[in-house]
């Protein structure tokens, strides 16, 4: 089978490989599309997680299949699988934990100290034709859902979780820095929590046009003061709750200045290093500054949930692409030139 293997820093190639099978306790998936995300774009441009060293808690060396955001339908099943069966469409929860640390025993396992990923750090990853996964991994999908959405369930709960976080009050405001996949997941997210004045700021204009069509208002922060026009929007007061999902300290400092007193400011970015922020601010203000990190248990589920009741429109933000294109689809997310781009997988290798 064809997959994209990571073999190191900007080093990703796509080359046949073994058909997985499964073991006991496992299924193996047809993959038919795997999104690329900021996590691949910090794997590929900068430095990779999976390492020679086998990663203690799931095994896995470089070379690392990436794509740990896909959906595709189950073929086979190891011994004691009853939780799918062949033919089910299903997408992946691609999270690993210890079960043991003080973090997964006081339920709180996506925060595991050895956590590791599929696609990422756990053998295996959505950009191949087929997958191997612990059975307890796969999450079927409702008839009403695309196998399109089955690859966004990932990030969706990446946005939702965040907002969940934030428990904006129902016909509040928001700002969302960011309009990536997950800036759009925190979007929706907002809306299906009654929160509809929501402020997206983003450079790109791609990005801009994607989140102004699905409601926000939008704001590019090269052009305009975003403090200063979120405070005019709002009579002075701040909006209830802000999101980063940028990555970038200024977007960071901006939302902090953007919210009203004792509002909730969320990181749910990746960020490549340590960011200062203005502490007076926050103490001044009495704010709660708040990390979100991937999805609690239940989360992929009332993702599908909020889909299945249309609440994740696909419309003007996915953009399709060959396996073979994986390469440039990642310098595509890197530069803004896209929201989402999801890779269709080939069902043969010719
Ligand atoms: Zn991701
Ligand atoms: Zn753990």
């Amino acid at each position: 089978m064809l997959a994209a293997r990571l073999y190191g820093t900007k080093d990703l190639r796509i080359e046949e490989m073994p058909e997985p099978e499964p073991g006991p306790g496992e299924v193996k998936i047809r993959v038919a599309h795997a999104g690329i995300c900021g996590t691949d774009l910090h794997e590929y441009f900068e430095t990779p997680r999976a390492t020679h060293e086998p990663n203690p808690l799931t095994g896995a060396t470089l070379p690392q299949t990436l794509g740990h955001e896909f959906a595709g339908t189950v073929v086979e099943r190891g011994a004691g699988v009853d939780r799918v069966a062949p033919g089910d469409r299903v997408c992946v929860r691609p999270i690993r934990t210890c079960g043991v640390c003080p973090r997964c025993t006081a339920g709180l396992s996506h925060l595991c100290t050895a956590l590791a990923a599929i696609g990422v750090t756990a053998p295996g990853g959505g950009l191949a034709q087929y997958v191997v996964v612990p059975a307890d991994a796969a999450v079927p999908l409702p008839d009403g859902l695309s196998l399109e959405q089955g690859a966004l369930v990932e990030p969706m709960a990446v946005g939702l979780n965040a907002v969940e976080r934030a428990h904006v009050p129902w016909g509040g405001s928001a700002l969302v820095a960011g309009a990536g996949a997950v800036g759009m997941g925190v979007l929706f997210a907002l809306k299906a929590h009654g929160v509809h004045d929501v402020t997206v700021v983003e450079p790109s204009p791609a990005r801009r046009a994607a989140a102004e069509r699905h409601g926000a208002r939008v704001l590019d922060p090269a052009a305009v003061d975003v403090v200063e026009e979120v405070m005019r929007h709002t009579r002075g007061r701040g909006v209830d709750a802000a999101v980063e999902c940028s990555g970038r300290p200024e977007a960071l400092d901006g939302a902090i200045r953007s919210v009203a007193a004792q509002a909730p400011v969320v990181m749910v970015a990746l960020y490549s290093g340590p960011v200062a922020v203005d502490a007076s601010v926050v103490r001044l203000a009495e704010l709660a500054l708040l990390g979100a990190e991937a999805y609690p248990d239940g989360v992929f589920e009332r993702v599908i949930e909020h889909m299945a009741a249309g609440r994740y429109p696909t419309g003007g933000w996915l953009d399709h692409i060959p396996l073979a294109d994986a390469v440039a689809g990642l310098h595509d997310v890197r530069d803004g030139r896209c929201v989402k781009v999801l890779v269709d997988i080939p069902s043969t290798s010719s």
